[in-house]
């Protein structure tokens, strides 16, 4: 990435006429990962001072080497559920495994990493008066009995199941996310976020759109958990992107919870379809068992993101999977690993 002129200070930079309006320093928590990666990239090419903390646990340095040239950009290995001191504007609090494979391979951790991580990314950002968004997730909706889910409905989770972890890891997220904006004034922003795919997405992070991709363009069988009626609805992460920034930027009485997705909604089999027919691939579907607390069903209603952010994804699942599908037969799959073992 060529970012020659971003060495300046910011006063320099807002001198030499940079198209900004203002710049911030921004720290993205889980930075390093395929939804962080893309905002340090995108926060970089926009000139604001960038600092992107990760632990790796469930992505690598290669996702962020093109910044790491970049004078305004910054990587610092830590694991977010261990205090550390930094002085920032902006905090996009993104630092948790979001893959189900991922979040269950040290379900402790996961929670740990969204409670003990939530109230270290928020003492930063009440020492330095920044302002702060948390990735929820469409997860604390559970097994929805609300279709589609809106933001006033409060979930169906299992709080005993093995997506417990990540479910209610991310409820105890937004109640402290509330907490400390009412008690302390914190200048908070949460983004629930529903299934989003696109290039960078760890290609064995075990979620169903590398899954399949990665199945068929190695022609290996397409793996249909239960008989594939489930639905799931799917946004290409530049539309997501655009809505999480949207949301931190947006007016400040208007803090959320919002909904950021795609409210198409597919089957997994017509999502297995679709991929067959992008690929040409000559695979099968088979069937597997369908885990536990799998939701039967998921899709965002938006109507808060189009009225409050005048916000919408504008990329089809069937553009989004060709970009994503090119990126996939692009990439070298044995330089990536599944999570480190990490006990903590
Ligand atoms: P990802 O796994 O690619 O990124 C998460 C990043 O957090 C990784 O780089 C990982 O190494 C890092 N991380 C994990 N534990 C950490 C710790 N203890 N300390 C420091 N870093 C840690 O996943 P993603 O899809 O980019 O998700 C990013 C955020 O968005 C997550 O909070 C996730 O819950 C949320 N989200 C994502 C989706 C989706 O479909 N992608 C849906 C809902 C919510
Ligand atoms: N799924 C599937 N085959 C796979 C991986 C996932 O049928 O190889 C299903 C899974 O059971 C779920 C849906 O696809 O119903 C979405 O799974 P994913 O892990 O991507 O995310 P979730 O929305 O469940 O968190």
């Amino acid at each position: 990435m060529n970012c020659r002129h971003f060495g300046k200070t910011g006063q320099e930079r807002a001198h030499r006429g940079y198209q900004m309006a203002e710049i911030n320093r921004i720290l993205v928590t889980g930075g390093a990962g395929f939804l962080g990666s893309h905002m340090c990239e995108r926060f970089v090419k926009e000139g604001h001072d960038v600092i992107c903390l990760d632990n790796f646990f469930t992505s690598q340095k290669s996702n962020v080497a093109h910044l790491l040239d970049c004078p305004n950009f910054e990587l610092i290995r830590h694991d977010v559920t261990l205090p550390i001191f930094l002085e920032v504007d902006q905090i996009y609090h993104l630092a948790c495994p979001a893959a189900p494979g991922h979040y269950q391979f040290n379900p402790i951790k996961t929670i740990k990493t969204s409670v003990v991580g939530s109230i270290n990314a928020l003492g930063i950002a009440k020492r330095c008066a920044a302002k702060i968004l948390l990735a929820s997730t469409s997860e604390v909706y559970g097994d929805p009995e609300v279709h589609p889910q809106p933001e006033s409905y409060r979930g169906n989770v299992n709080p005993i199941g093995p997506r417990a972890c990540y479910d209610e890891g991310k409820r105890a997220a937004e109640t402290l996310f509330m907490d400390y904006h009412r008690m302390n004034q914190v200048n908070v922003r949460i983004v629930r976020i529903f299934n989003t795919y696109g290039p960078r997405m760890h290609p064995y992070d075990g979620r169903v759109v590398s899954n399949f991709i990665r199945q068929a363009l190695t022609g290996k069988d397409i793996t249909i958990f239960g008989d594939g009626s489930q639905t799931r609805a799917f946004c290409y992460r530049d539309d997501l992107v655009e809505g999480i920034i949207r949301m931190m930027n947006g007016p400040d009485d208007f803090v959320g919870p919002v909904n950021i997705g795609n409210p198409g909604e597919f089957t997994i089999r017509e999502l297995a379809e679709l991929v067959i027919e992008l690929t040409g691939a000559q695979v099968k579907l088979v069937q597997r068992p369908l885990p536990a607390d799998d939701p039967t069903r998921r899709r965002p209603d938006i109507a808060l993101a189009k009225k409050h952010l005048d916000w919408q994804p504008t990329v089809t699942l069937r553009e989004g999977l060709a970009k994503t599908i090119q990126w996939f037969q692009s990439i070298d799959l044995s330089h990536y690993r599944p999570p480190t073992p990490n006990f903590v």
